[in-house]
């Protein structure tokens, strides 16, 4: 549905977007997932047409947005960080005002009705935006970007400065489009993407750094596993056990764990469950394991160390 090929935005000597690429399939929920100034609004303006790239193309359903714009903007539905909404219209009148803009061919009042009851905003419409909280407005942006009912839908950071019931309600909402929709969100909290995603990009100082499955991000993110053990025995002897074993990298004994036995750390191949082999290969050797436990880092840990080397010295 979507292909992003070469991408590359450069403003003066800051390289905002470096070389991306990366599809999205039709009905897909993308994540684009990356720290503050990592380039994703960039890349979202570009997608939607509203900045140029530097180098670069965005298809969309077949159309490319350089070559096609007007075509290829109906397909798509954007709540970009800072939603434009007029303050003193009502929500009625801005989602009504947005349709003639949009050049919406669908039965007017019913449309914005339909918007709105998926939004949850039908009980709304005649408040004026100014007096909205913060969720309802962003509710607001959403209805927008769902007006005449886009296959793509792009939303930059629709969560921010949400408190966690809104958050909540957002990521519903969310889910509930990817049944019908494309579409691709951002946001720089990484438990957000995985509770919500098919699938995430992370992108770090410009650059794709990961694109994974959610439920195989972990992986994906950390090239050695470590399994933590504690095991009575000799220390020479327990190395040489699990060293044989062909999956396993390096054995490192830790600390003392009482008398006769040390906790080691055992780093073996990504993608690989090794607790049987370590289980019989120290039966084996008549080394009874104590304890036993996965000692990666969490996927937020592995994150952080993903996109912390980038953007050195720079704070946002
Ligand atoms: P994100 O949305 O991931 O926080 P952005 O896409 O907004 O990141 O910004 C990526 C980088 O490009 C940042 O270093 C930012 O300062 C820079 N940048 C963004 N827009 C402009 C602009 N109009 N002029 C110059 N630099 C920009
Ligand atoms: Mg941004």
């Amino acid at each position: 549905m979507i292909e992003v090929k070469h991408l590359t935005k450069r403003y003066g000597k800051i390289t905002a977007v470096d070389d991306i690429s990366f599809t999205v399939d039709s009905g897909e929920v993308l994540g684009f997932l990356g720290p503050n100034g990592a380039g994703k609004s960039t890349t979202m303006n570009i997608i939607t047409g509203y900045i140029s790239s530097t180098e670069g193309t965005v298809t969309v359903d077949g159309t490319e947005i350089l070559k096609e714009p007007k075509k290829t903007k109906q397909k798509i539905g954007y709540l970009p960080e800072i939603p434009p909404l007029y303050m003193e219209m009502t929500v009625r009148k801005y989602l009504e005002f947005m349709f003639d803009l949009k050049q919406v061919k669908l039965p007017k009042a019913k449309h914005v009705d339909e918007v709105m009851r998926l939004v949850g905003l039908e009980k709304h419409g005649k408040r004026l935006i100014k007096n909205l909280s913060k969720g309802y407005r962003q509710r607001v942006g959403f209805a927008q970007a769902l007006l005449g009912n886009p296959p793509v839908i792009i939303l930059d950071e629709p969560t921010v400065g949400l408190d966690p019931k809104q958050i909540i309600e957002i990521r519903k909402l969310i889910k509930g489009l990817g049944k019908k929709h494309t579409v691709i969100f951002s946001s720089h909290v990484l438990s957000e993407i995985s509770a919500t995603c098919d699938r995430v990009i992370i992108i770090s100082d410009g650059k794709l750094v990961a694109d994974a499955k959610s439920d195989e991000l972990h992986n994906v993110l950390s090239d050695k596993r470590r399994l933590l053990l504690t095991v009575e025995g000799k220390p020479s002897e327990v190395s040489e056990a699990l060293l044989k074993l062909p999956e396993v990298q390096r054995v490192k004994k830790l600390d003392p764990a009482g008398k006769g036995a040390f906790s080691y750390s055992v780093e073996f191949n990504a993608g690989e469950d090794i607790r049987r082999a370590v289980f019989r290969a120290l039966s084996r050797s008549d080394c009874p394991i104590l304890e036993m436990r996965s000692g990666d880092g969490s996927l937020e840990e592995l994150y952080l160390r993903l996109t912390e080397n980038a953007k050195e010295g720079e704070n946002e």
